[in-house]
């Protein structure tokens, strides 16, 4: 009887994966407390930051090419002296290049500490105006507000910028950094590898309760994560939380569309912002992130504006917004789990 019992099991296990939902959604709150390097493939590196009990910056890439390292976001100018020290744990080849995802400056702040080692910054050439005005004014706010960090540091923004692809290959790693539209900013890129089917993201895909929508156009996000999809993506090296596969990205667009879902929903009812956020809940929000879908305060707000009046851009000309992650009123320290 055992052979029958076998076949029934696995009938109703095969069933039960059927009516699962097509988004898994994964814990993103792997080790929130550590810094992380990883291996992801030859001489492919993800740096996971420390995100609790203190922000501690973005997450970040590099690369080590046969003559040089590329380094995917440049961090706070604290954690970049992190970064650089990791790197020379491993390589002693020089620091070329760092590619800025966006603006914000927990991802790009720590531009002139490559610099000065002799890199160039690389952008998406529509992130330059926003470098050179909301960038700069968060840079001389971070100046007085964290001055033991920034203290005489000058601002240092990219003096390369590409349009919509700029390809790194030496015949041994191949990195194509791609604009695939306005996401988190409008000025997002994202570095893909394809030999390894590894994509570093920033912030235009996050793993965790960390989307900042402030210079975002929703609608046009959901298009790029798709975009991003149809990479063929094996590995996520998202801008803040834990590495995955695909499946962030579903988890990332799925919040971006049932958060769109939701407030249309009260819009349509003819209620206010305020009942919205009222009454909003997203179940899957904290399925995916262990947080309330209603505490996500800022994410339903802009999503409002931008559903209450349609057609207008949103980004450039939204509130100045320094810190777009959830921990604004936290101090940042300038050491790194790994290193502790
Ligand atoms: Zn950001």
């Amino acid at each position: 009887m055992s052979i029958p019992f076998r076949l029934i099991a696995r009938f109703a296990l095969a069933l039960f994966a059927l009516l699962l939902p097509a988004v898994v959604a994964r814990p993103a709150t792997a080790a929130p407390e550590e810094t992380t390097i990883t291996e992801v493939a030859p001489g492919v590196f993800f740096r996971k930051a420390q995100t609790e009990p203190v922000f501690t910056g973005c997450n970040q890439g590099f690369v080590v090419f046969r003559d040089f390292v590329l380094i995917i976001d440049a961090n706070f100018p604290g954690q970049a002296e992190n970064v650089i020290a990791s790197i020379r744990e491993r390589t002693d080849k020089p620091i070329k290049f760092v590619f800025d995802t966006h603006y914000h400056g927990d991802h790009a702040d720590g531009n002139m500490q490559y610099v000065k080692l002799g890199a160039t910054v690389v952008a998406q050439e529509r992130s330059q105006p926003l470098f050179q005005s909301k960038g700069a004014d968060g840079f001389e706010g971070a100046k007085k507000n964290r001055a033991s960090e920034y203290g005489a540091l000058s601002y240092e923004i990219p003096s390369l910028y590409f349009s919509h692809k700029l390809v790194f290959d030496d015949g041994d790693q191949r990195v194509e950094l791609l604009f695939l539209g306005h996401a988190h900013t409008a000025g997002d890129a994202v570095a893909w590898l394809p030999k390894h089917g590894i994509l570093f993201t920033g912030d235009a895909c996050v793993n965790g309760a960390f989307n900042y929508t402030g210079d975002a156009n929703t609608e046009s996000w959901i298009a790029v994560l798709g975009a991003m999809e149809d990479l063929g993506v094996k590995t996520l090296c998202p801008g803040h939380g834990e590495m995955g596969g695909a499946e962030i990205l579903a988890n990332q667009k799925r919040w971006f569309l049932e958060l769109r879902g939701a407030v249309k929903a009260g819009i349509d009812k003819g209620l206010s912002l305020e009942a919205i956020k009222e009454t909003f809940d997203v179940p899957f929000y904290k399925e995916w992130t262990g947080k309330e879908s209603k505490a996500q305060t800022e994410n339903i707000e802009h999503v409002f504006k931008e559903l209450s009046s349609p057609g207008k851009p949103l980004g450039l000309k939204s509130r100045l917004h320094r810190h777009p992650h959830p921990h604004p009123s936290q101090p940042v320290v300038g050491t790194v789990g790994s290193k502790r």
